[in-house]
């Protein structure tokens, strides 16, 4: 199929961009390894594609005393290159089980956020670190809380006119640590399911934790049940109880509740016993 027809905008400024945006049926194009796809199925069948990627000042990478900002234009593979600090480990993780290649040199974090797949991995990642979503449009900005971001299957609390300028991955706790682990059918598909760990221990029993899955819904979920259950326990049990107790805790049964419980235990395991999961 060919795409329906659209008009395409690329701005040069943030301003031009803005008020292209504001138009009746605009949508952004960022990395366009989704969007793309969609307009050749006619999924999405917009009036106006604005493209962002000559915008100047929207691939900032910053780490400052609220965390981690990442611009619009921040690439997957940029993330794979790692850099200082808890956090950016953590992406340097995950990245790589994000598509292939090619698609990680154009597509972006702020873009799979906005687009809202159910089984991404950074959106799994935002969650469990709390990210603020900060939107900007021509009459306004406001930020959104990861928690209230998701609404469902590729939907978000986005309105029309809207671009995620930058997501903010706040620091993590003092002492805190993180693991990632994931299942997919092959190297380049979706996950089937992913889930994120981060991990605080306070004599050697677990203080904090957090465990946000991706591919159990139509969102990703943090499974506070779980995370509940954890608290208190010692760390050498933490990821066999997160086994045992995970599939009770779920909506779905069978196969996908069956990988998110083995999937948990390790992500704990690689925050907290990295040796014990030796590839
Ligand atoms: C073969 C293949 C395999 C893939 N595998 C994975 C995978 O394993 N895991 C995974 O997470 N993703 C996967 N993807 C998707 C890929 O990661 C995309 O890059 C990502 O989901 C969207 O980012 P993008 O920058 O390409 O956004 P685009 O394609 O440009 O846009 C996607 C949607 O988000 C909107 N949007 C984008 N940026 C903004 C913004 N800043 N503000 C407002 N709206 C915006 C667009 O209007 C559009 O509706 C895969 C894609 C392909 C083609």
């Amino acid at each position: 199929m060919k795409p329906a027809s659209f008009a395409y905008a690329a701005p040069t400024s943030l301003d031009e961009a803005l008020d292209a945006l504001a138009e009746d049926g605009a949508v952004v194009l960022a990395g366009g390894q989704s969007l793309v796809l969609e307009l050749v199925y006619r999924d999405q069948r917009p009036r106006l594609v604005v493209d962002v990627n000559r915008v100047p000042g929207l691939d900032h990478l910053r780490e400052d005393d609220d965390g981690l900002a990442l611009g619009a234009l921040v690439r997957h593979a940029a993330l794979e290159r790692g850099g200082d600090g808890l956090v950016r480990r953590l992406l340097a993780e995950v990245a790589p089980y994000v598509a292939h290649p090619p698609i990680r040199a154009r597509g972006t974090f702020c873009g799979s956020l906005a687009w809202g797949h159910p089984a991404a991995e950074w959106n799994a990642v935002a969650l469990a670190l709390d990210a603020r979503v900060h939107l900007r449009s021509a009459t306004g900005r406001r930020t959104v809380a990861g928690a209230d971001w998701f609404r469902g299957d590729r939907r978000t609390a986005r309105q029309d006119g809207e671009l995620v300028e930058e997501v903010v991955l706040p620091r993590l706790p003092s002492g805190a640590t993180t693991g990632f682990a994931e299942h997919r059918r092959t190297h380049a598909s979706f996950a089937e399911v992913a889930v994120v760990a981060v991990v605080v221990l306070e004599d050697e029993r677990v203080r904090e934790v957090r465990l946000s899955a991706a591919g159990l819904a139509d969102r990703p979920l943090r499974l506070t049940a779980v995370e509940d259950l954890l608290v208190g326990t010692g760390a050498a049990e933490v990821a066999d109880r997160a086994r045992a107790e995970t599939p009770a805790h779920l909506d779905r049964a069978g196969h996908h509740a069956a990988l998110a419980a083995e999937l948990a235990g390790r992500a704990l395991e690689r925050a907290l016993r990295p040796e014990v999961v030796a590839a």
